[in-house]
């Protein structure tokens, strides 16, 4: 079998710099790279229904947000199968079978559900489907046999999830479904995109992000509000850079050419960082700085954007046939399933000649 990626995001609002550095980056690289024989981006909206269930509104809104995005970012519909989670009806049927390989005490365990289950406030009154999207991203990454799944660290325990269903699948069913391996970003910090305001993530729910289509002025104001160094009070004080969001995003956007374009002053981010520490370089010229690398990224984003927002027939067709090759592929491997776990039978050549030898025996 061949090399297959599949991906996704939630529709639950647009997509941030993170997502960018992330995800889409990579699934951009790797959709012209050529080495892959089949791509699946899917728009997660059954699962963003498990913590937005009561403002179905929401998802529904962002579902054509996502495709926008993708095509602005540079996603090929000739290339990656663009497709709606809650349109692909095997991806919940396979999910329902892996229910039964997973303990509730293993789904409790995971870090990422854990963090997101306190930041929503559920208490203990988590919904069941919450608890168990972990089992249904192991459904979407199996139904369509990927091999690679590019996305940040925070997927790192749904991989390491749907790994365990497949082995038990497999040893209980019999070889059915593919492995999957994870793809971060090379660089450490795209891992796991601090928001504006330093904490550990930029996420939507945490209201902390930088938007793919923000306006040159939006972009302006989010940095300027950038947490720094707390200690960097006067510019001749000495100031720190780790932990400090203005490098750290430096550090994932700006290249060497940014220099000579918008700081000739220095030659690099090195030289820019020992001033700092030093002390006598001020946080404005540094946020000046980002605001113009961060600019030059998302610009040609929100541009593109704004262009396929007068093509909407265009962009729905797009994600309608996506969504039509990949049923094609999940019912494929559904079928294989359910053929390996002995529940085909109405599909099976053997089944009504196995329950009449069996009745003749008794
Ligand atoms: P929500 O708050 O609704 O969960 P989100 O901002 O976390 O939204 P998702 O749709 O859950 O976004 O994530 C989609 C993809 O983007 C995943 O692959 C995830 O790893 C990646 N991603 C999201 N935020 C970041 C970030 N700050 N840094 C790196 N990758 C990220
Ligand atoms: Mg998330």
């Amino acid at each position: 079998m061949g090399k297959i990626i599949l991906t996704g995001d939630r529709p639950t609002g647009r997509l941030h710099l993170g997502h960018y550095v992330g995800s889409l980056k990579n699934r951009v690289k790797l959709q012209n790279s050529g080495e892959y024989d089949e791509i699946y981006l899917m728009i997660a909206d059954v699962q963003a229904l498990t913590d937005n269930f009561a403002n179905p509104k929401k998802v529904r809104d962002n579902v054509m947000e996502c495709v926008l995005f993708y095509l602005a970012c540079g996603i090929d519909p000739d290339k990656t199968n663009i497709l709606i989670q809650s349109e692909v009806p095997a991806l919940t049927e396979l999910t329902c079978y892996y229910m039964n390989l997973v303990t509730i005490a293993r789904l409790y365990r995971n870090p990422t559900v854990k963090s997101e289950v306190n930041l929503r406030g559920f208490g203990e009154s988590i919904p069941s489907g919450f608890l168990n999207y972990p089992v249904s991203q192991a459904a979407d990454i199996t139904a369509f046999d990927a091999t690679t799944v590019p996305v940040g660290e925070d997927q790192m325990p749904m991989i390491e999830q749907t790994k365990e269903i497949v082995h038990s699948f497999n040893r209980i069913y019999g070889e059915t479904l593919v492995d999957p391996d994870i793809y971060l970003p090379e660089e450490g910090f795209a891992r796991r995109l601090p928001g504006i305001d330093g904490k550990a993530k930029m996420s939507k729910s945490l209201d902390n992000c930088i938007y793919l289509d923000a306006t040159d002025e939006e972009i302006k104001k989010k940095v300027m509000q950038m947490y720094t160094d707390p200690n960097h009070v006067r510019v001749e004080d000495p100031g720190k850079v780790e932990g400090n969001v203005v490098f750290t995003y430096l550090d994932v956007f700006c290249k060497d050419e940014d220099f000579q374009k918008y700081l000739p002053e220095y030659k690099n981010l090195d030289e820019l960082k020992a001033h700092y520490q030093k002390g006598g370089l001020g946080d404005v010229k540094i946020k000046k700085f980002l605001t113009n690398v961060l600019c030059d990224v998302i610009r040609p984003i929100r541009e593109k954007k704004l262009e396929l927002m007068n093509n909407l027939d265009y962009v729905y067709d797009v994600v309608k046939k996506g969504t039509a090759k990949a049923n094609e592929k999940a019912n494929a491997t559904l079928r294989r399933a359910k053929a390996n776990m002995g529940i085909d039978y109405f599909e099976s050549e053997t089944f009504l000649k196995e329950v009449k030898e069996n009745m003749q025996k008794n």
